[in-house]
């Protein structure tokens, strides 16, 4: 069997990979994403802050803020072209004292050299009146009017259903163990499959490290696996915060925050802690303490009776400190980009068109594709019923009666958002898979309602028994056998 050639292949579905992909679909190559999830999003691009920070954190002339203030500055427009929830919210570091105010001042200077604009240091009663739930030692605060907040995974999704609809294919468990040189090919390889392709991106996240050992490359740095712990309040309590909320950094970072979420909850988090193993995603007793304690030092009144689920994520912390964004020495057209952790996310446009800019120089031929899909998909069908205006919602019931029917009544999800998940370029084939594209299941009772029938749907949609149905991905089997 001969093994299908792509020009690039890039190696994670993260959002430093589909960003990737979604840029390189502008242009007529063939591009292959490979990912050893299951689904887009498996790694740090699941479960993170949620922040598009504005830029004033990162060091002075580092590739990350460079990228940050940029990536920033185009997220607007992507989101807007894909129809993904982003808010500029703002974001505010409050202090507490004298020692935090030159802290903040020397943020604020931080900032404007990196490009940040509008940065103001605020007082009491400015801050009192933004953020009326904020502790009453707050003294001043750095107000950052440029931050904002995305839904991570949401905006990972809208990038690679784009790529997708554009030509891209993806490959899912694709777990690379194997790269070889067959000419001017990389053979990449998992178990027994391969592909090939003259380029290849290493976007692997907190795997890059062990993707370069594949072609005897070494990243000058170590990738150091940080958790990061947290708690999702419910949409009751959506209004703690207006902006998000950090308190002054310290030698761990920026520390806990508490800020809105564009579905409207609270989070609040998370905790930066050195563990052993890079897929160590569990939530511990003392790591909850920690952020709750936290968050109370941001908004003292805070109602974590009204947390609706906890989790975490791992960072690809380098050792570094910086983005690495660089063509390997030992193996041309072989690009790296490692260490991406905060704010990868917020740098990730700005990212893609700077590992775009290296495959030119590396030789790739990038022309502009002259049939350019720009929605998110083909026909530009998946707008949720939730964010329908009631004529949209009166047409979509018309046309489709599916979407009358009630499956998750916490975050108002159809049949018709399920059904449509199930179907569209990157199928959600899983319970969870659902779960991120419609939020059937992200509500107060997290899924205990809509659990069955969501599994029900994806049966009957993909022609499978029930029984085959995974919660996330394979031996998460929902039904171990029939009762009666
Ligand atoms: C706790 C926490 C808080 C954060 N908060 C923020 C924030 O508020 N704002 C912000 O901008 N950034 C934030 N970040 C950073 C941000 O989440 C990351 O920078 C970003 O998600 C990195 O994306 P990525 O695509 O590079 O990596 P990932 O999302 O980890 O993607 C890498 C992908 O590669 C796949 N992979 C790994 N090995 C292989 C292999 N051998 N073969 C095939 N595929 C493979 C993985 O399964 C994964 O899906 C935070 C991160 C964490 C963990």
């Amino acid at each position: 069997m001969s093994t299908k050639a792509y020009d690039v292949v890039i190696i994670g579905a993260g959002i430093t990979g589909t960003m990737t992909a979604f840029q390189l679909a502008k242009y007529s190559i063939k591009t292959a994403v490979v990912e050893a999830g299951i689904d887009v999003a498996s790694g740090s691009t699941r479960a993170n802050s949620a922040i598009v920070h504005a830029g004033y954190d990162a060091k002075e002339g580092t590739l990350k803020a460079l990228l940050n203030v940029k990536g920033c500055e185009m997220m607007s427009q992507i989101t807007t072209q894909l129809g993904v929830h982003y808010k500029k919210c703002g974001s505010l570091v409050i202090g507490f004292n004298n020692r935090d105010l030159e802290e903040l001042e020397r943020l604020k200077t931080r900032g404007e050299t990196n490009g940040v604009k509008g940065l103001r240091i605020i007082k009491r009663a400015e801050l009192a009146k933004m953020e009326p739930n904020v502790s009453k030692d707050a003294k001043f605060a750095l107000y950052a009017p440029s931050a904002g907040i995305v839904c991570p995974y949401d905006l990972a999704y809208a990038v690679a259903e784009n790529s997708a609809s554009n030509g891209t294919d993806y490959y899912f468990e694709y777990k690379v163990d194997k790269i070889e040189r067959d000419g001017e090919y990389y053979v990449v390889c998992s178990e027994d499959k391969a592909i090939k392709a003259k380029y290849v991106i290493n976007a692997a996240g907190c795997y890059a490290d062990e993707i370069a050992k594949l072609i005897n490359d070494d990243l000058p740095f170590e990738i150091i696996p940080r958790r990061g712990e947290y708690m999702l309040l419910d949409k009751c309590e959506g209004k703690t915060a207006k902006h998000t909320i950090f308190v002054t950094p310290n030698e761990k970072g920026k520390g806990i925050l508490v800020s809105p979420t564009v579905d409207g909850n609270t989070i609040v988090g998370p905790n930066a802690n050195i563990v052993d193993s890079k897929a160590d995603t569990g939530v511990t007793e003392e790591g909850l303490d920690e952020i709750a304690n936290g968050a109370r030092r941001i908004v003292p009144q805070i109602n974590l009776k009204a947390v609706i689920t906890t989790f975490a994520g791992v960072r690809p912390t380098p050792t570094s400190g910086d983005f690495y964004i660089q063509e390997s020495e030992k193996c041309k057209g072989f690009i790296h980009a490692a260490g991406i952790e905060s704010p990868g996310l917020a740098s990730a446009p700005a990212v893609s068109e700077y590992v775009i800019d290296i495959l030119k120089k590396a030789g790739a031929k990038l022309n502009k594709k002259r049939k350019y899909i720009a929605t998110r998909t083909k026909d530009g069908n998946c707008k949720l019923f939730y964010d329908m205006t009631e004529a949209e919602r009166r047409k979509a019931i018309k046309e489709d009666p599916r979407y009358a029917i009630m499956v998750c009544r916490c975050e108002t999800v159809t049949e018709g958002d399920v059904v449509n998940a199930i179907h569209r370029p990157i199928s959600a084939h899983t319970v969870d898979m659902v779960k991120r594209r419609t939020r059937a299941g992200m509500g107060r009772c997290q899924g205990s309602h809509c659990r069955e029938k969501v599994a029900e749907i994806i049966a009957r949609e993909l022609n499978i028994d029930i029984s085959e149905v995974l919660k996330f991905s394979s031996n998460s089997k929902l039904l171990m056998g029939k009762t009666k």
